[in-house]
């Protein structure tokens, strides 16, 4: 890698997206079971499958996604997609996907495999996202269950019926410097509207438990070369609290959204103060909090926020739920709430 090209290229990013405001995004997730045969090798829904007797229960409740989907509203925090292991039925799914665009008053994306997009209520969904995880040459091995051809007839699809579309992709995999002009042709074979890039989080179990991760250089070599060929395209970027360091070079890269980040554990926390200064430091205009609990309480409304609300209508059947639901949700709402004081509390908060 020729690091001083990469430098300028860096800065080219930087130029470019320089008016682009930084936000956070978390994905909601909807259980902890995955029930694909050959279950990718680096996921941690793959080490736990044979423990989970019941999958049922290894789902979230409705007022607990619901409680979460309300509070990321109030933080500003938008949700990147509804999320969850394969082995949901697409009934199952358009019942999340309309309570939560409901009370956020704002469409979703969906990243829940490949779904009968037929019998969605497209109305409440602004994109899909396949998870295309690696473009590498062995993607089968890590991948099994996922054929990449049968995503892209899916995004393909996806596209022709007005959605918007997006991939996500772990770094950390083995891949090469090579591999990149193979995203680089994919998403423009695809013509997507965005991508998510997560660093490996080797999990305990899969065959990268002892495996280095990607560096800093490599990541920013990924994302800058996507927003030099991209320049529109929104790149969200995942990192875990252990790389914290690396936000404000992902930024000038041209990153557009930071994700993966364990809110209710680091909310207001002095973690959540030093995330907040890598994007304030890069002088980026920055929408929503990390660390304002009043905002999260509900007793104050965010200044700035990447929500833009819509007028989102959905069954009758749903809003008896969503109505029945209403107490449980709300202490669910305050159970978050207090697990973020207690944090604080043993965090310490930048005040
Ligand atoms: S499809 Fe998703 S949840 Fe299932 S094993 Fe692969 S990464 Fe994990």
């Amino acid at each position: 890698m020729d690091i001083n090209e990469l430098l300028d290229r860096v800065k080219l990013c930087y130029n470019l997206t320089k008016t682009y405001p930084i936000s956070f995004e978390r994905a909601l997730f909807l259980g902890w079971y995955c029930s694909l045969d050959n279950p990718c090798k680096f996921c941690y829904m793959s080490t736990q499958k044979d423990k989970i007797k019941n999958p049922i229960k290894a789902r979230r409740r409705l007022e607990s996604i619901l409680a979460e989907a309300i509070l990321m509203k109030r933080i500003g925090w938008k949700l990147e997609f509804i999320s969850g292991g394969y082995g949901f039925s697409t009934e199952e799914i358009n019942k999340i996907a309309e309570l939560v665009a409901y009370v956020q008053k704002c469409r979703q994306y969906l990243n829940v495999g490949i779904t009968g997009l037929e019998k969605i209520n497209l109305d409440v969904i602004e994109g899909v996202v396949g998870a295309v995880e690696t473009v590498k040459e062995d993607r089968d091995k890590i991948c099994p269950g996922k054929p990449l051809d049968k995503i892209k007839e899916y995004l393909l699809k996806a596209k022709d019926l007005g959605l918007k579309t997006g991939i996500t992709i772990i770094l950390g995999l083995g891949e090469k410097e090579e591999d990149i002009e193979k995203l680089l042709n994919l998403i423009e074979e695809l013509e997507l509207d965005r991508i998510t890039f997560y660093s490996l989080n080797p999990q305990k179990g899969t065959i990268y438990e002892n495996k280095p991760t990607v560096t800093t250089i490599e990541y920013i070599n990924w994302v800058s070369s996507v927003r030099i060929n991209f320049p529109k395209i929104k790149i969200i970027t995942g990192i875990w609290t252990d790389k914290i360091p690396m936000i404000s070079p992902l930024i000038m890269s041209g990153t557009n959204v930071i994700t993966k980040f364990p809110l209710f554990s680091i909310f207001g926390t002095k973690y959540a103060y030093w995330i907040e200064n890598e994007i304030i430091k890069s002088n980026k205009e920055f929408l929503g909090t990390f660390t304002d609990i009043d905002v999260l309480e509900g007793k104050k409304k965010l200044k700035k926020t990447p929500y833009k609300e819509e007028k989102i209508k959905i069954s009758d059947e749903n809003l008896i739920i969503l109505e029945e639901l209403k107490d449980s949700i709300n202490k669910k709402i305050n159970e978050y709430i207090s697990r973020v004081k207690k944090n604080i509390k043993k965090n310490g908060a930048n005040l």
